[in-house]
């Protein structure tokens, strides 16, 4: 038996507040397609983290290893930068202009 007044006002107001906390997102996004063909959740495609199809994840993987063992292209380039940004350094083409 529901006592006039009772639940008070203040505590059903935090209850739906929360409830709604309970619905929110956690900030986690997840791409819902490819960004490269655009393949996603709605024709069955599992989309990884980073927003790639396991076709291109693995097409960006190899693209990957290719150019790290040539020595060259931008996503080499990208490593060295990054490589050298973690230990404080720039890349010595990067003070000479010789990019
Ligand atoms: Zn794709």
């Amino acid at each position: 038996m529901l006592l006039p007044g009772y639940p008070p006002r203040w505590y059903s107001q935090q209850v739906e507040t929360w409830l709604d906390f309970m619905r929110m997102g956690r900030g986690h996004f997840h791409p819902a397609r490819c960004k490269v063909c655009g393949d996603g959740n709605h024709n069955g495609v599992h989309v990884s983290q980073t927003g790639l199809c396991p076709v291109h994840s693995v097409a960006v993987m190899a693209d990957n290893l290719h150019q790290l063992r040539a020595h060259d292209g931008p996503r080499f380039t990208h490593w060295r930068y990054k490589l050298a940004a973690s230990v404080g350094a720039i890349p010595l083409d990067v003070l000479t202009g010789d990019e």
